[in-house]
């Protein structure tokens, strides 16, 4: 089968590699659409990755083949891939089953093979159900929105005024999903207009351009000087969450979502003053995918306008170097298999 894997050298590159053989306790996956995330584009800069590997977890397909013990599952079955947990530990206890240290197995992160291929195979409690509606390109989407709405889960609060600053396909998840949970006014901090524009239809009130124009005196203008209730960060870069803490009311909660993996500089008492809760947000659960799947088969969500790029397994590495890499693509959309 066709696949992309890593390689130090290249980044990424197509290689033809063997379908995986399954064990009784397996499922097989003809994929169909895997969105390329944020993380691993991370993954793939960190140089933490073996050769050869593939990676790849927003993947919506059909269950193409299951091993003798496998129950519950029929052929044909369309359906995403979020990771398995133990369901006994003190975090899945807990209710962060993302945190899970003992069973817990992923797709595309170094356990299992992941989805820039033609099939993968999985555990089948990793399988969730596309539901009626939902075309594949939104079911790949879903864990997008499921990670922003573990943001807004995390940052503990169910309405009033939300900021949120970086317009990546999270950020603009966040936007659409703020919108649809009653939260108002919604603003979004973004330089390229493009992504603006598209949050204004996703259901953003207000759009700044933090190039342009001084993010925290127009935050301050729009609130009459009250700032954010809450304060989502998901442009990726340090600098932001001191303008994050700036920019929220007091009592507010500035939600870190964004992967920001070195040290940055923060004023504590800017903390002290306002008494801020400062949070982060880390992965999603699967009821937060098949909630984000139920919006979709409403209607309420459609991700599809965040693809700007919809390109076949070959064009990945050119597509990685020119478009992910250098920023310019908002949501990249293999198309792998025959699209439902
Ligand atoms: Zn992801
Ligand atoms: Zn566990």
């Amino acid at each position: 089968m066709k696949a992309v894997v890593y390689d130090s050298r290249e980044k990424l590159v197509v290689r033809d590699v063997r379908i995986p053989r399954l064990n009784e306790n397996e499922v097989l996956i003809k994929v169909v659409n895997t969105g390329f995330c944020g993380s691993d584009h991370s993954m793939i800069e960190s140089r933490s990755l073996k050769d050869g590997i593939i990676i790849g977890h927003e993947v919506s397909g059909t269950v193409a083949d299951m091993g003798a013990r496998v129950t519950g599952t029929s052929v044909g079955d369309r359906v995403i891939i979020r990771p398995t947990y133990c369901g006994k530990c003190r975090e899945c206890r807990m209710g962060k089953p993302y945190l899970c240290q003992v069973d817990r197995r992923t797709i595309g992160l170094g356990d299992f093979p992941g989805g820039f291929a033609e099939y993968l195979k999985v555990d089948p409690r990793m399988l969730i159900p596309i539901p009626e509606g939902v075309d594949s390109q939104n079911g790949a989407l879903a864990e997008a929105f499921a990670a922003s709405l573990h943001g807004i889960r995390c940052s503990a609060k169910e309405g009033g005024s939300a900021l949120v600053i970086g317009g990546g396909s999270i950020g603009l998840a966040l936007v659409r999903l703020l919108k649809i949970m009653g939260f108002g006014p919604i603003a979004l901090s973004e330089p390229v207009e493009k992504k603006r524009t598209l949050a204004i239809s996703l259901g953003a009130d207000m759009v700044v351009d933090p190039f342009n124009e001084n993010l925290i005196l127009r935050v301050m203008d729009e609130t009459d000087g009250a700032g954010f209730d809450t304060v989502f960060e998901c442009s990726g870069l340090g600098e932001s969450v001191q303008m994050a803490v700036n920019a929220a009311a007091n009592g507010g909660t500035i939600c870190v979502v964004s992967i920001i993996m070195r040290n940055i500089e923060i004023m504590p008492v800017t903390l002290n003053f306002k008494e801020v809760w400062l949070t982060g947000s880390y992965s999603n659960t699967h009821a937060e995918n098949i909630q984000c799947l139920k919006w979709m088969s409403e209607g309420k969500i459609d991700g599809r306008p965040l693809i700007t790029d919809h390109i076949s397994l070959n064009d990945l590495p050119l597509v990685y170097k020119e478009r992910i890499d250098t920023g310019r693509a908002i949501k990249v959309m293999l198309k792998i298999g025959e699209e439902f």
